[in-house]
């Protein structure tokens, strides 16, 4: 005999370099850095080449500030979507994209010139153009820094953006398109208006805040004979009563609107006046206004009153009584905000079922306007202050003449009652002041087939007083907007696919209610309405041929070219005007709104690289926001283009909330940011948050949520390294036990490992990630950590290392880990990377290369028995457990399990019977059979052995291992065998 064996030298202690501590936040950089120099990104597109593509299109972020966490979750939720479309096999690109122009830049790059004493109108506007385009620029360069840093793959050295030639050369020729389609008119309308930004606003460009207006009750002196309506009325001083919340509209009354099928009463009160109010809110409007008592002497439908007039109470000027339907009696539907005027549609039971009627400032009232033919009158300026013509208030800014004008109605006895009152009220999301609706001279697109040209057939122009003064001729125009915007866009709502599925319904609405697109702004950085007006006859030259010659010059020059450059050089040489042969034209001074820049992507991108992308897109997945925003813009610009929804699928998440479900803010104190959480936890733990979470609501985030999250990768991490521990010295081409000669518990495993490929790729696929998130944590934490780590440990440390038992355990931690990292790589992105580099064998250089394993049909039965095996086993230790702390035992091994049983169940356990002590982990179990189920601890029969700690009655037996239990000394035995061989 030689050397005495030294024990612990043959048990095989598990030995990986996949460190137990992630130290993400060096190790993750690393690694980025290790992926772009071997280019993953390429590898894996290049991996995918000839299989079916998936378009996952990304919504361009504001290239502004630095991301926050609502960015990072966008991101993040876009690269799991990516990811595992990759990982199932399809080519799935991702081209990310930034939105370059708009007014939060031109804003900033206004107050930077202000600090240096300049003006903007100080500048040229190319040159105006060039600062806020290298701000955007600096600020694009940021945030691909960030997105890249969450471990996002992707184009970022050729990202799109919406202020580069291509781009703004493809916005240019889709408005031309939009024309050409005679989707597009110039009229004067009504739109959100910002009098301090002193710009049109696009209806995702306003947000509803709690506002307090001076509520009012006036009085309209009926003009028409009373007679008219009810014999009772004939003789009497009558008045129709309006409720307004905005005085300052009142100026701009042309007519009241009354619902043709309501009942309305008409009420004398005390003083010997008759007023005409809804009858449902006669009783209301008493007691508001202050009588004591009123009689009801004449009851008519609303029909009754149509056409018949009234008189403004202090202008000299006619106020037409009409019928509209979409005069209500109830509260409004917050979803309806929109469209409406807002004070009269939330009326509720303050109204009087009589809707003072402003076609200048309000959507409704300009519709109703234009079927009775008021003019549409806009006596407010840009700045808002009252034009000179408006009597009595006279270059008054509209808020501030809001008291002055209830008091001017009270001192001429028009007032019947006033109050302060607070209701939703839109505000201007840049300066977040409130906005107003106000008619101007703006572009459109019409919604509808009807409401397109005020004028025949084309395209109207205005001059710059907001006059309709001429038209072009657009023959094509009618026929081919015949079906219209709005039911086309409905018409694809329903073929899109939507996640959550309540996105179609909210979208529909929102399509039913939203009023012509008006797609004008009255500002400098974005693309150029690429329209001329001739100097001579004032004709719009609105021409898709001379837009894509104009396009041609973005596309060299970006779209700088429009204020670079004369009208001479931008319009094809010897241009002259179709109808009055003059060539001496001004440019249009107005750009095009960003949602229209952005809305433009799924031609300016998805068309426009090559292969790489194509138009539908097949995802479009962003915030809760976007249904009013780009979803919304995006599906008018793909119809316009295609006559098709540009994606097949969209999916929303909800906003990123505090641990207490607040609005996460710098004033509260209670922001996450993104940055500070990568730098103190990585971001696999900002990751793996946005997978644990249900992202289609609003997610929570705060310390607390995300140190739970660090305690959940931890457990995924000890799961990844104790397998790779184990695997150690596994060939797996040489080593691997065919799963037939594999053992039951191991099958088990296998079987487990199959269902949670089922469950996963079930829940990537329908894009629940939380679901894929919970499936893994399962797997990891109970199938694996508690039950099957635990049991295989006493097999993997004490058998021999080549002996089959061993092997057969090996066989399935190999198959489980390759598959964990797999499953795992769209969350995990670098600790599945890092795993992989461990696992034996494998051929491929990162898990973002490989495939998901597909999975095989689940042995249910393997499964059931086992599950019973494991709720005996958690009886037991459950008396192990008592027993530990009745100082009984001390380790389990300690212990001998004496088990009674019904017949059946002892049955069942026989085929286990000589695994049973494995299972338990315990050194020896007797079944006994018996009436009910009991569990009885002893100590173990025998000694220690010295090599795997179990108790056995034949220690000692052996000569040559002495101290070792007879299944020790066999695999010492062997172990001698191996290494003299
Ligand atoms: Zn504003
Ligand atoms: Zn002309
Ligand atoms: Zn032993």
């Amino acid at each position: 005999m030689t050397e005495p064996l030294d024990l612990k030298k043959t048990v095989n202690l598990p030995k990986t370099a996949f460190s137990q501590k992630a130290n993400l936040g060096q190790s993750e950089p690393a690694r980025l850095k290790k992926w772009k120099e071997m280019g993953l990104y390429e590898q894996v597109i290049k991996a995918r080449q000839g299989r079916e593509k998936f378009i996952l299109h990304d919504g361009p972020p504001y290239a502004n500030a630095d991301i926050h966490i609502g960015t990072a979750l966008n991101k993040i939720l876009k690269d799991f979507v990516v990811k595992t479309r990759s990982m199932m096999g399809y080519e799935a690109p991702y081209v990310p994209g930034y939105d370059c122009h708009g007014l939060p830049i031109e804003t900033l790059v206004e107050k930077k010139l202000a600090e240096k004493g300049k003006n903007k109108n100080d500048i040229p506007v190319a040159t105006f153009r060039r600062i806020c385009r290298e701000h955007a620029s600096t600020a694009m360069t940021g945030q691909t820094r960030d997105f890249q840093r969450l471990g996002i793959l992707g184009e970022w050295q050729t990202p799109y953006l919406t202020m580069s030639p291509e781009y703004e050369s493809s916005t240019a020729r889709l408005f031309g398109k939009f024309l050409e389609r005679g989707y597009v008119y110039k009229g004067l309308r009504p739109v959100y208006w910002c009098i301090h930004d002193q710009t049109a606003l696009a209806e995702a460009e306003v947000e509803y805040k709690d506002h307090t207006s001076p509520s009012v009750y006036v009085k309209f002196p009926l003009k028409s004979d009373p007679a008219e309506i009810d014999g009772a009325l004939a003789g009497k001083n009558v008045f129709v009563v309006i409720w307004t919340t905005t005085p300052w509209t009142l100026p701009a009354n042309m007519g009241i609107a009354v619902h043709p099928d309501f009942d309305y009463s008409a009420v004398e009160v005390s003083d010997a006046e008759v007023f005409i109010v809804a009858s449902e809110l006669a009783k209301a409007f008493t007691e508001t206004a202050g009588f004591a008592e009123y009689e009801e002497i004449a009851r008519f439908k609303g029909s009754k009153l149509d056409r018949l007039e009234a008189k403004h109470p202090w202008i000299d000027r006619t106020s037409l009584i009409m019928n509209g339907e979409h005069v209500t009696l109830g509260e409004a539907d917050a979803e309806v905000e929109l469209d409406v005027r807002f004070e009269n549609k939330a009326a509720g039971k303050s109204g009087t079922g009589c809707v003072h009627t402003a076609p200048g400032h309000g959507a409704d009232d300009f519709h109703i306007g234009k079927q009775y033919g008021l003019e549409v009158y806009n006596p407010v300026d840009a700045a808002g202050n009252f034009i000179a013509e408006v009597e009595h208030f006279a270059g008054m800014n509209i808020f501030d003449a809001n008291p002055k004008i209830v008091e001017f109605l009270r001192d001429s006895g028009m007032l019947l009652f006033s109050e302060k009152y607070q209701h939703r009220y839109p505000h201007c999301w840049r300066c977040k002041n409130p906005v107003v609706f106000r008619a101007t001279p703006q572009w459109f697109v019409s919604m509808d087939p009807e409401s397109s040209p005020p004028s025949e057939g084309g395209v109207a122009a205005a001059s710059a007083d907001g006059v309709v003064s001429s038209s072009i001729q657009n023959p094509k125009s009618k026929i081919q907007n015949a079906t219209g915007l709005r039911q086309q866009a409905l018409d694809e709502i329903r073929r899109v696919k939507w996640h959550p599925s309540w996105g179609e319904g909210r979208m529909a609405n929102m399509f039913k209610g939203r009023p012509d697109w008006c797609v004008s702004r009255q500002r400098s950085w974005g693309v150029p309405i690429p329209v001329f007006y001739c100097q001579a006859c004032d004709e719009a030259i609105a021409d898709p041929k001379i837009i894509d010659h104009v396009a041609d010059i973005f596309a060299k020059e970006t779209a700088d070219a429009w204020y670079a450059r004369p009208e001479s050089e931008l319009l094809p040489e010897g241009f002259k005007c179709p109808k009055c042969e003059s060539s001496d034209f001004r440019k249009e001074t107005d750009i095009l709104d960003v949602w229209f820049d952005s809305g433009s992507s799924c031609v300016a991108v998805l068309e426009t690289r090559g292969d790489t992308l194509r138009f539908p897109a097949d995802v479009y997945l962003e915030g809760g926001d976007q249904y009013r925003g780009w979803f919304n813009s995006s599906l008018s610009c793909g119809i316009a283009a295609h006559d098709s929804a540009p994606y097949k699928q969209i999916i929303t998440h909800g906003w990123v909330v505090d641990g207490e479900g607040r609005k996460q803010s710098k004033s509260i104190g209670n922001v996450t940011a993104p940055q500070e959480i990568i730098d103190k936890s990585g971001a696999e733990i900002l990751r793996l948050w946005a997978a644990a979470v249900d992202y289609t609501e609003d997610v929570r985030c705060s310390d607390e949520i995300l140190s739970r999250v660090v305690d959940a990768y931890r457990k995924f991490r000890n799961t990844l390294r104790y397998a790779l521990g184990n695997l150690d010295g596994f060939d797996v081409a040489t080593d691997s036990v065919p799963e037939n000669e594999m053992l039951e518990i191991d099958r088990w495993a296998l079987a487990s490992l199959n269902d949670v490929i089922a469950k996963v790729l079930n829940g990537y696929t329908e894009y629940n990630f939380q679901a894929a998130y919970n499936a893994i944590y399962n797997f990891c934490t109970v199938a694996l950590s508690a039950r099957y780590f635990d049991i295989i440990k006493d097999r993997l440390y004490i058998f021999a290392p080549q002996s089959k038992e061993r092997r057969s355990a090996q066989t399935a931690l190999y198959k489980i880990t390759d598959s964990l990292c797999r499953l795992m790589s769209p969350i995990l992105v670098f600790t599945s990377d890092e795993a992989w580099e461990s696992i034996p064998g494998q051929t491929v250089p990162s898990v973002h290369i490989g495939e998901f394993a597909k999975a095989e049909a689940v042995d249910t039965g393997l499964l059931t028995r086992w599950e019973r095996v494991f709720s005996i086993r958690d009886e037991v230790l459950k008396a192990l457990e008592e027993a530990r702390n009745a100082k009984q035992i001390g380790s389990s091994l300690e212990a001998k399990v004496l088990l009674t049983a019904d017949a059946e169940t002892t049955r069942f356990l026989l085929d286990y019977f000589e695994q049973l002590r494995y299972i338990f982990i315990v050194s020896q179990v007797e079944v006994h059979e018996g009436d009910a189920t009991k569990v009885e601890i002893q100590k173990a029969d025998g000694t220690k052995c010295e090599r795997c700690w179990n108790y056995s009655v034949r220690v000692g037996e052996f000569e040559k291992f002495p101290t070792v239990c007879e299944r020790c000394a066999a695999a010492l035995t062997e172990i001698e065998k191996t290494a003299s061989a």
